[in-house]
C-alpha cells in the first residue's frame, strides 16, 4: 500500500503571545492510499483543526503536509482549490447545504469548483447516496439524514481519492447514523481513503485505525518495530558521540529526509526535541542513549579482551548487533565480567551501570556461565 497522506511535524497555533493555543501540536501521522481512519478525542483536543488542515482548508503554522507525494505548501493559492477539488470531498456535521438551492444544484455546486458542471453525473451521485428521486426537492424539504446523504453525493460527484467526515453523525438520530456508516463502509470497500472525526467508540471501530488525540497532540500506544528501534538508537548513539568532548563521532546511515523523519517521529515520543532541525536529547532520550552507548561499549571491550577479536570491522559490527539485543541484566553481568571497564578500546568512556558502585569480581564458574551464555546469542 503507498503512502497517500503524511505530516511530518505539524503544528497549527491560533492567536499570539499569551492568548496562544496550539490546537494541533507537532502532529506526525501516515495515511496509506484506501484506509479508514478514524480521529478521535474530547471536544477541543484538535480534531477539526487537524481534519482541515489535511483537508487544505486551512495552512499549517509550521511543518508539512503532503498528499500524494505534492508537498501542499508549495502549492500557491489557486493551485490549491484546485487540487483540494479533485484529491478531497468534505463531509460536516452540519451538512452546509445551501438553503436556497435543490439537492441536484448543491451537488452541481462541488462540480463547479472542480470543472464543468454536469447534471447526468450530479443525479448518479445521488443515485449512490439513494436520493434520486428528491433531486429538485430543497434542503428545508429533506430530513437530517437525507440532507447529509446529500453532502455526501456532493463530497463524491468529483470522484476524490480522499473523503473527509467531521462528526458526520453528530446531528443525526440512530437509524440515520446507520445509514451514514453504511455509506462510508461502502466507499471504504470501494477503495477510497477515508479519514472520519468522531467521538463515538462504535463508530471508531468500523475504521481500520484509531487515532487518539488529546491537546493537540496524538496520544497512542505506539508500538515501533525492533527495525525502527534500531533506528532511533542509532540516531540517540549519533547524538551522544556528537556531544562526547574530543571523542569519535559514530556515524549513522541515514539520507537527510530519513534524518529530519526519525527525528520528529522521536520527538512525538518524547526521545529528543528539535530546534531549528536539531535534535537534542530529552531526559527520557539521554537516559536511553547513555544505556545503548554503554551496551555498545562493553561489548567492544568483550570482544576485543575476552574473545580476542582484533578486526576492527568485526568488532564494530558484532558491538552494533550486540547492542539491541543485551538485557540489562546481561549488560550488567558483562560489565561485572570485564571488571566494569572505564572505557571502550577507542578510549571513550564507559557510562557507569548501576552493577558498577559494588565492583565485585566473578569466580571463574561464573565468568564461563556468562560467557557461554554471550556467546550463544
Ligand atoms: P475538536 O474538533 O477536537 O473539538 P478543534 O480543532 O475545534 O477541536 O479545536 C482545538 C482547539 O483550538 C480548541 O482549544 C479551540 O478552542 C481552538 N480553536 C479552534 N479553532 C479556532 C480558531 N479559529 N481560533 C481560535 N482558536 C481556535
Ligand atoms: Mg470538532
Amino acid at each position: 500500500m503507498s503512502i497517500l497522506i503524511e505530516l511530518i511535524g505539524v503544528s497549527k497555533t491560533y492567536g499570539e503571545g499569551t492568548a496562544a493555543v496550539r490546537a494541533v501540536d507537532n502532529v506526525n501521522f501516515t495515511a496509506h492510499s484506501g484506509e479508514w481512519i478514524a480521529i478521535m478525542g474530547p471536544s477541543g483536543s484538535g480534531k477539526t483543526t487537524l481534519l482541515n488542515l489535511i483537508g487544505c482548508l486551512d495552512q499549517a503554522t509550521s511543518g508539512q503536509l503532503l498528499i500524494g507525494g505534492t508537498d501542499t505548501s508549495k502549492l500557491t493559492r489557486s493551485e490549491l482549490v484546485r487540487f483540494r477539488s479533485e484529491t478531497v470531498g468534505f463531509i460536516f456535521q452540519q451538512f452546509h447545504l445551501v438553503p436556497h438551492l435543490t439537492a441536484l444544484e448543491n451537488v452541481m455546486l462541488a462540480q463547479f469548483f472542480h470543472s464543468m458542471t454536469d447534471e447526468k453525473e450530479a443525479l448518479e451521485a445521488l443515485r449512490q447516496v439513494d436520493l434520486a428521486d428528491r433531486a429538485t426537492h430543497l434542503p428545508s424539504q429533506l430530513s437530517g439524514g437525507e440532507q447529509q446523504r446529500v453532502a455526501i453525493a456532493r463530497a463524491l460527484v468529483n470522484d476524490p481519492k480522499i473523503i473527509l467526515a467531521d462528526e458526520p453523525t453528530g446531528n443525526l438520530d440512530a437509524e440515520n447514523q446507520r445509514v451514514v456508516f453504511d455509506l462510508l463502509s461502502r466507499l471504504h470497500g470501494e477503495g477510497r481513503t477515508i479519514v472520519m472525526v468522531t467521538h463515538d467508540e462504535n463508530a471508531g471501530k468500523l475504521a481500520d485505525r484509531r487515532v487518539h488525540l488529546e491537546h493537540g497532540r496524538i496520544k497512542e500506544l505506539l508500538v515501533f518495530s525492533a527495525e525502527e528501534n534500531q533506528d532511533f538508537d542509532e540516531v540517540l548513539e549519533h547524538l551522544w558521540t556528537r556531544g562526547e568532548p574530543g571523542g569519535h563521532v559514530e556515524s549513522h546511515s541515514f539520507t537527510a529526509v530519513q534524518w529530519r523523519k526519525l527525528l520528529n517521529t522521536m520527538a512525538g515520543i518524547g526521545l529528543v526535541t528539535v530546534t531549528n532541525g536539531e535534535g537534542l536529547f530529552t531526559a527520557k532520550g539521554e537516559a536511553r542513549a547513555r544505556d545503548v552507548i554503554r551496551r555498545h561499549r562493553l561489548a567492544e571491550r568483550l570482544f576485543r579482551d575476552v574473545l580476542g577479536i582484533h578486526d576492527e570491522a568485526e568488532i564494530e559490527a558484532s558491538a552494533c548487533k550486540f547492542e539491541h539485543i543485551l538485557s540489562p541484566e546481561v549488560t550488567d553481568r558483562m560489565c561485572s565480567l570485564l571488571g566494569h571497564p572505564d572505557a571502550c578500546p577507542h578510549g571513550s568512556l564507559i557510562p557507569r551501570g548501576p552493577c558498577c558502585g559494588e565492583k565485585r569480581v566473578l569466580d571463574s564458574a561464573e565468568a564461563q556461565s556468562i560467557l557461554s551464555g554471550i556467546k550463544g546469542i
